[in-house]
């Protein structure tokens, strides 16, 4: 069995192909997003998928499974797509402007280009259905949420499904019964509690704007700001929205760059800005594993993954530096030399510390060739 994996953002889209019961992959590539280059231009789906065909030269694809951002409150697991999907999938692009457009055009587009062949949504908010409802629900007028659907979905499920079940494989141990926090900090930065498999809480919210401190997203803020800038400084939600997604976070504290890396060269070279957003990403991290502790009732695994967890020894041991309260100590040799997959906790550590390689074109793989399809999906 082939699996052909899409993954569809606003300026690139990722492919890869999986074959065989272990899901190997055998090819996988970044369509339209030009090395080092500029992130801003639109992609053309139709000829992204085109190109994925030729470089396919006629190898068979028996299902293509598409990691769709959003699914809202009714799609709660891996679906296959037919037109009342495909129409939820263009309804949810209200509340996701930026993310379910390009996955809704990458799959008509591959329902041309790959007539007959199932396709499979996977969705990047589906594990977080389990929250309970007290983690959903905003503290806001209760009409909000009941009749505007004003609450808390979840992003990065993928990703923090993988890396859950992962970290329970790596350590040879049951995932019943273990408390585990997923990190993922690359652009965007979300972080989760899991327990017995099943994610009890996380960071982000009705959008990905909330929680973590990110790229270029401010995470948790006072709500307050909002109106006051509205009212004092005139600003419109257009321009608040565009800020907010676009202008805060490391790239607006520290004026130098979005990216991680660029930003800890900066604060290397005296930069005091940059330092400071280093500073405050920190304290942000530890803050939110602080409440996802006790969430949990106490850590088993803390996971780091994504560009920046998995890569930033530095982030890693300040991120734990204060982190022997919940039995968790970092081992500084272990943890500068790590590379994924890799347990970097000290020997008197009493939760572990892992740091892992997300894998989410793997998942959705996974998922695609796991779901039991009746009859052909796509008409
Ligand atoms: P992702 O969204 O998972 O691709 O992660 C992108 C983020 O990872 C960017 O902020 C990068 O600067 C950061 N990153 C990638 N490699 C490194 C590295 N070696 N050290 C620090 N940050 C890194």
């Amino acid at each position: 069995v082939r699996i052909l994996v899409i993954n569809s953002g606003s300026s690139s889209l990722k492919y890869a192909v999986f074959e065989g019961e272990a899901m190997n992959c055998v090819a996988s590539e970044n369509l339209g997003k030009p090395p080092g280059g500029n992130a801003g231009t639109a992609l053309d789906s139709g000829k992204a998928i085109s190109q994925i065909k030729c470089n396919l030269a006629g190898a068979p694809i028996h299902r293509i499974g598409h990691r769709v951002v959003h699914g809202g409150a009714e799609y709660t697991q891996t679906t296959p797509i037919d037109a009342r999907v495909k129409q939820g999938i263009a309804a949810l692009a209200e509340i996701a402007p930026l993310h379910n457009p390009p996955a809704l055009a990458a799959i008509e587009a591959a329902e041309a280009a790959f007539p007959g062949v199932p396709q499979v949504a996977v969705f990047d908010t589906a594990f977080f259905a389990t929250l309970p409802e007290s983690a959903v629900v905003y503290p806001l007028p209760f009409e909000w949420r009941r009749d505007w659907g004003i609450r808390r979905y979840g992003f990065h499920g993928i990703s923090h499904a993988y890396c859950a079940g992962r970290a329970a494989e790596f350590l040879g141990r049951s995932i019943g019964g273990l408390r585990v926090i997923v990190c993922h900090l690359g652009n965007g930065c979300s972080a989760s509690a899991v327990r017995d498999g099943a994610a009890i809480y996380t960071t982000m919210g009705f959008t990905p704007l909330d929680g973590l401190m990110m790229g270029t997203r401010p995470g948790s803020l006072d709500p307050g700001i909002l109106p006051y800038l509205e009212s004092r400084h005139h600003l419109s939600s257009k321009e608040m929205e565009s800020a907010l997604n676009h202008r805060s976070g490391l790239l607006g504290v520290s004026g130098v760059s979005s990216d991680y890396r660029e930003v800890e060269q900066a604060a290397a070279s005296g930069h005091a800005r940059a330092q400071l957003a280093l500073d405050m990403f920190t304290r942000r991290v530890r803050a939110h594993i602080g409440q996802l502790a006790v969430t949990l009732e106490g850590v088993d695994v803390l996971v780091f993954t994504a560009g920046i967890g998995e890569n930033s020894s530095s982030l890693r041991a300040a991120v734990c530096a204060p982190l022997a309260c919940l039995g968790l100590r970092i081992d500084p040799e272990k943890n500068r030399q790590a590379r994924p997959d890799a347990d970097v906790s000290a020997t008197d550590s009493i939760g572990r510390i892992l740091v892992l390689k997300t894998r989410e074109d793997l998942m959705i793989a996974r998922e695609t060739k796991n779901l039991a399809l009746t009859e052909p999906a796509v008409k």
